[in-house]
C-alpha cells in the first residue's frame, strides 16, 4: 500500500507540475501550459491523477485475465566513473539518466508496476577493486547478470545520445536482438516519443554489435536514447525537471502499451 508521504510527493510534487493535461491524450504537451493558481492546479491535478492513472493502472493489473505482470528493471545508464555523453553546457548523461529513472520508478510505484533499479545513486555497478577498463566490463556483466537472474523481467535502459552534427535530435529506441518481444517493446515506446515530440521522426533499430547488453540479454529489452545532448536545444529541454518527468511518463506509457498488447496477445510473432 502506498504511504501518504509517497502519494503526497507524487501527486503534489510531480503531477501538478504537468499542469492539468498530463494524463490525458495530450499528456506530453506541457511546455506552453498556462500557469493557473495553485488551488486550481491542486483541484485539476487531483482529478487528472485519479482519472488519468486509472487506465494505466488497469493496463498493468492482472486479476481479470491472469496475465502475469512482469517486473520492470530500470537501468540508468553509466554512473560513477563512467559519465557517458556530455552537453556543451555541462549536463552529464549519467546524472540525467538517473533523474529520469527515479521519476519513472515513482510513476511505476504509483501504478503498481514492480521495479528493480540497477542503480539508485551516482555509482557504477562494477567491482571497485578492478582497474577502470576491467571495472567497466564488470559493470556491464553485473547488469546482464541482474537482467538474466530476474524472473519475468523486462528491461528499460535509459541513456542520452550524442552526435558530431549538433542539429541531430530526437529520442530513439534500440532493441535487444535475442528476444522477439524487444522489437515490439521498442515500437510502442518510439510511438510514445513521437507523441512527445511530433518533429521527431527517428526509427527503432536493433541494438548494434557494440552494445553488449542488447546483444546478449534474453529478456525483452529496449535501450531508450531519450535525446541528443549534442543538440543544444534538446539538451536544454532535457535539463529541465518538467521535461525529465515527461520523458519518464512517456516511458511508463510505452511500458504499459507493451504489456497491454502482450496481455491481449496483439503482437504478431
Ligand atoms: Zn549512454
Amino acid at each position: 500500500m502506498l504511504s501518504f508521504s509517497f502519494l503526497g510527493r507524487c501527486v503534489i510534487m510531480k503531477t501538478l507540475r504537468y499542469s492539468g493535461n498530463l494524463f490525458g491524450i495530450s499528456c506530453v504537451k506541457g511546455d506552453d501550459a498556462m500557469k493557473p493558481n495553485k488551488l486550481a492546479l491542486l483541484a485539476v491535478g487531483s482529478v487528472v491523477v485519479l482519472g488519468g492513472l486509472l487506465p494505466i493502472w488497469q493496463a498493468v493489473r492482472t486479476q481479470s485475465t491472469g496475465y502475469a505482470k512482469p517486473t520492470l528493471i530500470i537501468d540508468a545508464g553509466h554512473g560513477g566513473f563512467d559519465g557517458g555523453a556530455e552537453s556543451a553546457s555541462g549536463l552529464i548523461e549519467k546524472d540525467l539518466n538517473l533523474l529520469i529513472a527515479q521519476n519513472l520508478q515513482d510513476f511505476c510505484t504509483l501504478c503498481g508496476v514492480e521495479t528493480i533499479m540497477v542503480r539508485e545513486s551516482d555509482t557504477d555497478v562494477g567491482d571497485p577493486s578492478l582497474s577502470s577498463s576491467a571495472r567497466k566490463q564488470d559493470d556491464i556483466y553485473s547488469r546482464l547478470d541482474l537482467f538474466e537472474e530476474t524472473e519475468d523481467a523486462w528491461v528499460l535502459s535509459i541513456h542520452q545520445n550524442e552526435y558530431p552534427d549538433a542539429s541531430v535530435f530526437g529520442a530513439q529506441m534500440f532493441y535487444g536482438v535475442q528476444n522477439p518481444q524487444s522489437e515490439h517493446f521498442a515500437a510502442v515506446l518510439q510511438e510514445r516519443f513521437w507523441a512527445l515530440d511530433p518533429e521527431n521522426d527517428r526509427q527503432i533499430k536493433p541494438g548494434p554489435e557494440s552494445v553488449y547488453l542488447l546483444q546478449h540479454t534474453t529478456k525483452p529489452m529496449v535501450l531508450a536514447e531519450c535525446g541528443f545532448l549534442s543538440n543544444p536545444e534538446e539538451a536544454e529541454k532535457l535539463a529541465s525537471f518538467d521535461y525529465q518527468q515527461k520523458v519518464a511518463f512517456t516511458l511508463l506509457c510505452g511500458v504499459c502499451d507493451a504489456w497491454k498488447m502482450e496481455e491481449n496477445q496483439d503482437f504478431e510473432e
